[in-house]
């Protein structure tokens, strides 16, 4: 389906094709809370990098995260660039040049209505902070770290179960 996006100021519009939209992604890690996620997690969607059609391209900032590796100790850059709005700070999307063919729009930004998801991933929740509660829905699946499946995996199963049910 075709996701139509934009910043809270209205500096930022976009629009990407998504095979893969349902918001079900729930990450809990440090940088999402922080840049992302004022209830403790953003959620991340699948697009198509090459369908992504920006307008207001100039007001959009990069942020690279700073990550700490925890057995070496050693800081690094990592690769993963999200882009947000210069204006207004709303988070859009992240693009990460080791994948350059997808792109991950935030669900907070878009503005298309999104399919309902039948079941959420909970992921990052080794780093997720103390005052946030979880509410897990009955099929609902828990990650301390990333879960095995991806983005277009799960759409696959559920896109499956769907049929079979
Ligand atoms: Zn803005
Ligand atoms: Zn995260």
């Amino acid at each position: 389906m075709k996701l139509e996006g934009s910043c809270h100021c209205g500096s930022v519009h976009f629009s990407v094709s998504s095979k893969h939209p349902y918001p079900f992604n729930n990450c809990y890690c440090s940088i999402c809370r922080k840049t992302a996620g004022g209830g403790g997690y953003a959620i991340n969607l699948g697009g198509d990098f090459d369908s992504l059609k920006v307008e207001g391209e100039k007001f959009i900032s990069v942020y690279k995260a700073i990550i700490k590796n925890s057995v070496t100790g050693d800081s690094q850059e990592s690769p993963g660039q999200r882009n947000f709005c210069s204006k207004c700070g709303s988070a859009l999307w992240q693009w990460d040049p080791r994948w350059p063919e997808l792109v991950h729009p935030f669900a907070s930004a878009i503005d298309t209505d999104l399919p309902f998801p039948p079941e959420r991933t909970h992921m990052m929740l080794g780093s997720k902070a103390k005052w946030v509660e979880i509410h897990p829905g009955p099929n609902d699946k828990l990650f301390e770290e990333y879960p095995q499946e991806s983005l277009a995996e799960w759409h696959l199963r559920i896109g499956n179960e769907g049929r079979n049910a």
